[in-house]
Parts: C-alpha cells; sequence; structure tokens
C-alpha cells in the first residue's frame, strides 16, 4: 500500500513511514520489521525507514463501557460483563515521507562523485 500511495503521489522515493501498529493487532512488530526489510528492496521504498509506534490495546466494559485492566480476568469490575476490545487492534499508517521527482529539497545528484572505495 505504501508503493501505490507513492505511485499516486508520482513520488520518485519513499524515504521513510511510519506505522501504528494496535498491540492487539495480531501483528507482530519483529516480524513486521522483517518483512519491511523484504518488501523494500529495489524499487522506490528502497532504503525508506521505517518507524513502528506501538498503541497498547485497550479493553472495555461491553455493557458500561467503563475501562477494563488488560492484566486481569477481563470482566468489568462494575458489571461483572466480559470486556470487549476497545482500541489498539488496527494497523495504521500513520506518515509516509516522499520525494517528488521536482523537490527542491535534497540534490539531485551529488555535488561530487567519489571513486568506488
Ligand atoms: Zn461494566
Amino acid at each position: 500500500m505504501v508503493e501505490e500511495r507513492a505511485r499516486a503521489e508520482r513520488a520518485v522515493r519513499v524515504l521513510a513511514v511510519a506505522v501504528r501498529v494496535g498491540d492487539a493487532a495480531g501483528v507482530d512488530a519483529g516480524l513486521l520489521a522483517t518483512a519491511w526489510e523484504g518488501v523494500r528492496e529495489g524499487g522506490i521504498v528502497d532504503g525508506a525507514s521505517l518507524a513502528l509506534e506501538r498503541v497498547p490495546a485497550r479493553w472495555a466494559c461491553a455493557l458500561c463501557g467503563r475501562d477494563v485492566d488488560a492484566t486481569g480476568p477481563l470482566r468489568c469490575n462494575a458489571c461483572d460483563a466480559p470486556a470487549v476490545l476497545a482500541g489498539g487492534e488496527d494497523l495504521h499508517l500513520v506518515r509516509i515521507e516522499l520525494e517528488r521527482a521536482h523537490g527542491d529539497d535534497g540534490p539531485a545528484s551529488p555535488p561530487h562523485r567519489g571513486e568506488r572505495a
């Protein structure tokens, strides 16, 4: 989805991507980072950095909406109803930094090309 977005923006390169991952999203942050390494090879995403932001899962009572401590039995203290997931279950693309073809920040070609070491 990053590449599609970059193409839509007519970017020549993707510089950085920030993703917010809910703890209950069923996504392992480590696995995601590893997958990213594979995905970004070649193409316009090559070399882009990935910033992962963890969002803790949040549980709330299905009846009264009271926050429920996720370390407990996941039942409401007040009415003993089972808790439902109230946050942290999704994966969001929060930020994407692109380099456009006619951007004037960043040199289009390096001023000096050194010899290969
Ligand atoms: Zn309740």
